[in-house]
């Protein structure tokens, strides 16, 4: 069965958050203190253990990186921009990437502007980890359906349709929660990530998805200008 979610409504508060990301990090770092304790006791370490090492530090990086996105001082740094080139630069970024796996971007822009205030690179890193869910959850190849469209007079809204694996039911409610995640080496950061950066543009996220069929991602965004057309009746 289909379910539908609004998540901007659902976000976790800073302690629950901070405590999460410590005990990421503690447990990688557990594990780089064992091995180089085995060093210390037995002088064994091999390089089967050093890689094991590297990919815990790299674990932790990604973690951090992630992190660092909300965190950045130009965060607050909000620009005119349209919307139509933050996601048309984000498409070609992953272009080659979807190739590789056999997909296909297919992109319907039916706005004729999108001036959207916005901090641009917190949006294209929305745009990025949407789009690479979709790539991700799509291993045999397909297409994945990119749209933008005026909802009502004064929103955009941007859809990206992916024909993956979906997500189970009893997932689809813990979507956002910090390191919630369903790939072995997921990180479970990018749609609560990407529903904070939402909400700090006064925007909306709703995930709709259906196993074995696909999965679409909705996100609405106040437009600077409503849309200028029809134009408005002039008072007589
Ligand atoms: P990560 O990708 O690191 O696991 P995310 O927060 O981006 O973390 O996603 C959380 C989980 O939600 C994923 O692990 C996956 O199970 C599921 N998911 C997200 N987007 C999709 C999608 N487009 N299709 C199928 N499953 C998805
Ligand atoms: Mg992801």
């Amino acid at each position: 069965m289909e379910e539908l979610l609004r998540r901007s409504e659902k976000l976790t508060t800073v302690g629950q958050l901070a405590a999460g990301v410590a005990h990421e990090i503690r447990n990688p770092l557990t594990t780089l203190r064992g091995f180089l304790q085995l060093q210390l006791e037995t002088n064994k370490l091999n390089t089967k253990h050093v890689d094991i090492m590297l990919s815990e530090l790299d674990r932790i990086n990604l973690i951090v990186g992630e992190f660092l996105i909300l965190a950045k001082p130009q965060a607050t740094r909000f620009e005119e921009k349209d919307v139509r080139f933050i996601l048309g630069d984000v498409i070609s970024l992953l272009d080659s990437q979807a190739h590789l796996c056999d997909i296909e971007f297919l992109t319907h822009f039916n706005i004729e502007t999108g001036l959207i205030s916005c901090e641009e690179n917190q949006l294209k890193q929305v745009f990025i980890n949407l789009l690479k869910n979709a790539i991700e959850a799509m291993p045999e190849g397909g297409q994945i359906q990119i749209s933008l469209d005026y909802k009502g007079s004064g929103e955009v809204s941007i859809s990206i349709v992916d024909q993956g694996i979906g997500i189970p039911e009893d997932m689809i409610s813990k979507l956002g929660d910090p390191f919630f995640t369903g790939k072995d080496s997921g990180t479970g950061l990018g749609i609560m990530v990407s529903q904070r950066i939402i909400q700090s543009h006064q925007g909306t996220m709703e995930i709709r998805s259906k196993v074995n069929v696909g999965t679409s991602v909705t996100i609405t965004l106040p437009l600077l200008q409503g849309r200028s057309d029809p134009p408005p009746r002039p008072l007589r």
